[in-house]
């Protein structure tokens, strides 16, 4: 049997909108999109929202570190960890932050800019010691940050924009889709073209579809459309991602209840959660 290298997802934030810390949310876990992919020996983060502040500190603080970050948009709750990642404080770190659905108005730098300034914040993306660079994309371009490991991205769906991500390396396959809104009975063609027969699915599912008609034009889709697109795909295992700050840990159970009675095997993301495809 051939050797298969490491690949790998953990969940450092699961939470959409905002992050929701408290006893109701503890066992899901309340703090906003972050994922850490391992790729053999590389470091691939996916989002930077409040969840990329535990990643540092699991990863030593300010401990020199080389890895990408992609973000799939730059509303708050994906950038908001940004300042607090840790590693890059130290000058020693060489990290390359992407963004693929800003072009041309915006550059993932000019974006950031605006967010860490002041009065907002105090000190600008200037305080970041490490040798960090800013790489725009177009969504819908194939990336290859490192060798072996090949990124497809589509558009999404969502106020602003947002990139949906495919990753392949040792011919295994995640995909990471969030934030997207879908067309009710319209399978998102964007979508189904990139995340075609993938190992895992990772996918917005901040609403149900009972609750979904009173958010037209929120930018979010449903752990139901998941199973759709999951169903006409060919995914093995669906995860139920970007969960809504109201949806307590009662609620996440009884949709991890539904998911599985509707589609066996589906999860519910979890801080702390790995899973390898
Ligand atoms: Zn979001
Ligand atoms: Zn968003």
């Amino acid at each position: 049997m051939a050797e298969h290298s490491e690949f790998m997802v953990r969940f450092w934030g699961v939470r959409g909108s905002i992050a929701c810390p408290g006893e109701s949310h503890r066992r899901y876990g309340g703090n906003t999109s972050c994922l850490e992919v391992r790729c053999g020996e590389h470091l691939l983060v996916f989002d930077a929202g409040t969840g990329l502040r535990l990643l540092g500190d699991h990863l030593g603080g300010p401990k020199a570190l080389s890895g990408d970050l992609f973000l799939t948009h730059t509303h708050l709750d994906h950038i908001v960890g940004l300042p607090f990642f840790g590693p890059l404080y130290n000058p020693d770190t060489r990290f390359r932050l992407w963004a693929g659905h800003l072009q041309p108005e915006l550059t993932l730098h000019e974006a950031l800019s605006q967010f860490m300034i002041a009065p907002l914040f105090p000190v600008p993306p200037e305080i970041f010691a490490g040798n960090i660079s800013f790489h725009d994309f177009v969504a819908g371009e194939t990336l290859e940050p490192q060798p072996g490991v090949t990124l497809r991205t589509a558009p999404l769906n969502h106020p602003n924009n947002a990139t949906g991500y495919r990753i392949d390396f040792d011919d295994r396959s995640v995909c990471y889709i969030t934030d997207t809104e879908h067309v009710i009975d319209q399978p998102d063609q964007n979508i189904l073209g990139l995340i075609e027969g993938a190992d895992i699915l990772i996918y917005d599912s901040n609403f149900t579809d009972e609750e979904f008609p009173d958010y037209l034009t929120w930018g979010h889709s449903t752990w139901q459309e998941g199973v759709r697109l999951a169903e006409r795909a060919g995914i093995n295992r669906l995860v139920i991602f970007h969960h809504d700050p109201s949806h307590d840990d009662a609620f996440m159970d009884q949709v991890a209840r539904d998911a599985e009675e509707t589609r066996p095997g589906t999860l519910v993301a979890r801080e702390g959660m790995v899973l390898s495809p």
